[in-house]
């Protein structure tokens, strides 16, 4: 087990504050941080801290997958298969949606054969593989995530009352089902600039009316979502995204909550700090809110219009000391651990880990070693799989440490 030092992505959406306060570094920062990639990604690995200097870790896997990834080398062509993330957004990310396997291998060899570059910023599918993917929070973290049940989408648009809309309330409301949300969906974010730049002036206006309007009977039921679609518009004017996320959930997790999000689920991250793990791909389709390349036939041909019913995953208050964040994915799984001051706690999993130690500072030791490894806030470790049970100690104070390994597969 190795101190590992994870690779800093700057987007415009990060935080100047949020990683660096987590990692102890001065605020602000001199770019905004929006990810710390804690991985073999080989687009930006991770090292592998040891004295005198640091490997990337994909370097080190290649050089002995046997040591570093155990029996899982085999499932996953001797790569890790998951990447974790530390994410900060300040600003929305793009609205988005990931690629089954079956879509991810199509998809793929298409662009491969039309000769798109791998790097080209136009190319959809950067490698053949799907990319389910976890959030964690935490601080208060929101999104917009799956499409709404139709018919409590009919009583947004009824609450928000923007005439031009009327037809597509028509429209769901005769149609409440995926096929009703596809056809809906499809029109707004094919609208040409022409009819945006009417529409959404009306939507914008109908949310400042509802915001602002007097005591309503529906308890200001939609506050959130109308506040979402007004910084949304202030964006990403005439953005057909922002007409997008009317039929989206708005979904907010308080820290320590989690969300799954599957093949073809529509979503954007709209604020928050948190944890993230997915599957290590890089296949993303976008269809709006963001300076990016957006491909919108593409995304609907992957898109899920299943109404989704998005529970968070939420630990309760006896899942301590440490909480499993289960998931179908067989790339991954993801634990959270809670340890009091002083106390030694084992974590779970085995094969390839990586720990990351989220408040507190922990000294983490393998089985049979004498010292352990001093972990502190925002760092990370890596486990390879030849290192059998680790147990984390809180130094001082209570600590928090996620550990990522690989699923059930
Ligand atoms: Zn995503």
């Amino acid at each position: 087990m190795q101190l590992l030092r994870g690779a800093v992505r700057s987007y415009a959406w990060g935080s100047r504050t949020a990683l660096a306060r987590i990692q102890g570094r001065p605020v602000p920062s001199d770019h905004p941080e929006a990810e710390i990639w804690l991985g073999a990604h080989p687009a930006d690995s991770a090292h592998v801290v040891h004295e005198g200097g640091s490997t990337p870790l994909l370097t080190l896997i290649d050089g002995d997958p046997g040591t570093h990834l155990g029996g899982s080398a085999q499932h996953f062509e001797s790569r890790l298969p998951y990447l974790l993330k530390l994410l900060a957004a300040e600003e929305p990310l793009s609205l988005q949606a990931h690629p089954s396997s079956a879509q991810a291998r199509e998809g793929f060899a298409r662009e491969n054969a039309a000769g798109v570059p791998i790097d080209s910023p136009v190319r959809n599918y950067r490698d053949p593989n799907h990319k389910p993917e976890l959030i964690v929070a935490l601080t208060e973290f929101e999104a917009l995530a799956g499409f709404r049940r139709p018919t409590d989408t009919v009583e947004l648009l009824d609450a928000l009352a923007v005439p031009a809309l009327g037809g597509y309330r028509t429209l769901l409301a005769a149609q409440p089902d995926a096929s009703g949300l596809r056809t809906v969906f499809t029109s707004w974010i094919t609208l040409p600039g022409q009819a945006l730049d009417d529409i959404l002036p009306a939507v914008a206006q109908g949310c400042i009316d509802y915001l602002s309007g007097p005591a309503r009977s529906d308890g200001g039921r939609f506050a959130a979502e109308a506040r979402t679609l007004l910084e949304l518009g202030e964006s990403y004017p005439g953005d057909a995204g922002v007409l997008a996320a009317l039929l989206l959930n708005r979904v907010t997790l308080t820290p320590g909550q989690g969300l799954y999000l599957d093949a073809g689920n529509l979503h954007a991250y709209l604020r928050g700090t948190g944890v993230e793990i997915m599957a290590n791909s890089d296949n993303v389709l976008r269809g709006g809110l963001t300076p990016k390349h957006v491909d919108v036939p593409e995304l609907l041909r992957v898109l899920d219009f299943e109404p989704a019913d998005l529970s968070p995953i939420t630990p309760g208050a006896d899942d301590r000391p440490t909480y499993m964040y289960s998931t179908p994915a067989p790339e991954f799984a993801l634990s959270r651990t809670a340890v009091a001051a002083g106390e030694t706690v084992a974590v779970p999993g085995s094969g390839p880990r990586i720990l990351l130690c989220t408040s507190g500072t922990v000294v983490a030791a393998t089985k049979g070693t004498q010292f352990g490894l001093t972990v502190p806030q925002g760092s990370s470790a890596w486990i390879p799989a030849a290192d059998e049970s680790v147990t984390v100690t809180a130094e001082s104070g209570e600590a928090e440490v996620f550990v990522a390994s690989v699923g059930r597969v």
